[in-house]
Formats: C-alpha cells, structure tokens, sequence
C-alpha cells in the first residue's frame, strides 16, 4: 500500500491521508492497520485531559518546545470525541502551535469522530499508531474535555497527565469525573494566577488519602503562558516513564490496553451484525411484540445464530 510506504517514510502529507481514514473509518483502514502497526511502540505517548479552558493547548504548545529545545520530533493529536468537526475552534488560535507551523518535526493534527464505528475511544489509537510509525518520538493526545470518551483517549497512552487551574472547580471536576486514577502526572496551569498553591496541596492531600501506588503522581506548577514550570513538567514526564521503564509496567500496561482495544473493536463489529440479524427478523419482532418469545430468549436465539453463522 503506498500510503502506507508514505507513513513509514514520514510524508506528512500521508500521514495526514491515513489519520483522515482513521477519523473517516474510510474503507482501507484495515490495510492501513497492518502495513502500520509493525512499526509502532516507538514513540512516547503522552495524554492531557482536563476542564476546558485550563490551558492544555498552550501546554502542548510548551511541550513541543521542549521538545525541540531536546531536538526531539513531535506530534500532537488535538481530540474533540463530541464534535463531528475539525480544526477552527481547536487549532485556530493556538498562537504557540503556530510557532511551529514550519518546523518540519513539528506534526499538529486535530481529529473528530466522524465514520470510525465506536467513537473515538476506538479511533485515537490507531491515529497514535500511525503517528508512531510515521518516526516520531513523542505523540502528545490533547482531548478538549473531562468526559468519559475524553478520559478514556487521554488515558489510552504511557504518561496521562491531568490538568487543572487555580480555583475548587476543577479539582471537584476531577474527583467527580473518576480521573484521579488515570493521572500519572497533576499539573496545576495558570500558577501565575492567585490560588495555584492551595490546589496543588488540594491536589497533593487527594493523592494521599487514596490508594497506595507504585507509581505516586507528581503535583506540577507550571505557567503555560509563560512558559514556567515547562522544564518541571518536562522532569516529571521522564520520570514517569523511567519509572515504567525499570519497573517493567510500560509492557503489561500497553498489553491491557491493546486487548481493550481489541474487545471494543470485536465487539463493534458483533453489535453490527446482531443489529443487522435484529432489523432483518420480522419473524422475531413480532414474536416480542406479541410477547410470545421474551428478551432473553431472543438474545439467546440471535447469539445461537451467530455463532452458527459468522458471517463475514
Ligand atoms: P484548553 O481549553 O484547556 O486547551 O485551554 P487553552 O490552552 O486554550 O487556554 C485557555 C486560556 O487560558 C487561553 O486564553 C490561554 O491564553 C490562557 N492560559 C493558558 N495558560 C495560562 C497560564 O499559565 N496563565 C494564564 N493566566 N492564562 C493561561
């Protein structure tokens, strides 16, 4: 397949074409997926996730610098789970990401969930993927929100880091929405702001009263706007995957997500066919309707019928 000749080469403009196919569920994707994927597990995937507005697009942009101060290259994956659109509101006015528009080991894609069967939970890692065998060696996923889809993509690469500012709003966000479990990495944005203190003690007191961990996320203060706090961030990212590295955790965790993976894809592809089955059995609404053959039952006969039956 020669796109994928061109991901593996890092032509942006191919790698651009495939992460369209992904958003898309674009016919190809299944090629695409196999010429890819003996190429990936190079890159360091890093995740954010956290309330709008809390300054995660200015700390991708922060991020990428450093980045490139390290001479390392760099991808960035911005991720709206419930727009079916791209670009404008998300990359227009990232005035730090357009430092970078030039630099050739700089790759900023925005991605939505348009074709791809099973939202973007199931899209975003076959984007990474590709970005990892496009060459480069930092994949950053910026997802716009705390929802669960949000969550489940930050939370889908090696270092999620979750990302508040000063005020209880946020912090109460993050306990509610279930993600101090996903964090490796807190940062508290906008610490040139009044109350940046207090959360990160907030913060650090949470981490205290939960579970012990192998692994207890760092509290980091940074300014993205300024950029303060980069290098900090920066520190405890490398540490976090030290940490993964010595303790031999990267590969089981990134065994356990790609076999989620694969349970959500299996699955979509059954929902499909048992909603096929369903809306092509008259025989059988009606017998539920008429109440001669219960629910239960029902699931029974159409997964007999299934397994009976792949199809394709
Ligand atoms: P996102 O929605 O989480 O991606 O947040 P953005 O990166 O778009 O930032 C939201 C707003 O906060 C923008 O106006 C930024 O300029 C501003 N902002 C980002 N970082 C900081 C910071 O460290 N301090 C202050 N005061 N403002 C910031």
């Amino acid at each position: 397949m020669d796109l994928v000749d061109g991901v593996l080469r890092g032509d942006p403009r191919a790698v651009a074409r495939a992460i369209s196919m992904v958003e898309d569920g674009a016919e190809g994707l299944e090629e695409l997926s196999a010429g890819v994927f003996p190429h990936t597990g190079r890159a360091s995937t890093i995740g954010l996730t956290g309330s709008p507005g809390v300054g995660k697009s200015t700390l991708a942009g922060e991020l990428v610098r450093a980045a490139r101060e390290r001479e390392r290259t760099v991808a960035v994956l911005a991720i709206d789970p419930t727009s079916p659109f791209t670009g404008g509101a998300l990359l227009g006015d990232r005035v730090r990401m357009q430092a970078h528009a030039t630099d050739p080991g700089v790759f900023i894609r925005s991605m939505a969930t348009r074709g791809h069967l099973g939202g973007m939970a199931l899209a975003a890692p076959e984007a990474v993927r590709i970005l990892d065998a496009s060459g480069r060696e930092i994949v950053i996923v910026e997802t716009v929100g705390v929802g669960q889809a949000e969550v489940d993509v930050a939370a889908a690469t090696d270092t999620t880091l979750v990302v508040v500012s000063p005020g209880w709003g946020d912090q109460v966000q993050v306990a509610k929405a279930g993600i101090l479990e996903i964090a490796d990495v807190f940062v508290v944005n906008k610490s040139d702001r009044e109350g940046a203190e207090a959360a990160a003690r907030d913060l650090g007191q949470m981490i205290r009263m939960g579970p012990e961990l192998a692994w207890t996320p760092p509290v980091v203060q940074t300014a993205a706007a300024t950029g303060k706090g980069t290098s900090e961030l920066w520190e405890a990212i490398a540490a976090h995957e030290a940490h993964l590295e010595e303790s031999g955790t990267r590969d089981d965790a990134r065994r356990t997500r790609l076999l989620r993976e694969v349970e959500g894809l299996a699955s979509e592809r059954l929902r499909g066919r048992i909603r096929q089955l369903l809306s092509e059995d008259e025989v059988l609404s009606g017998e539920l309707v008429s109440r001669r053959t219960d629910p239960y039952e029902a699931a029974a006969i159409l997964t007999k019928r299934i397994l009976l039956s792949p199809g394709p």
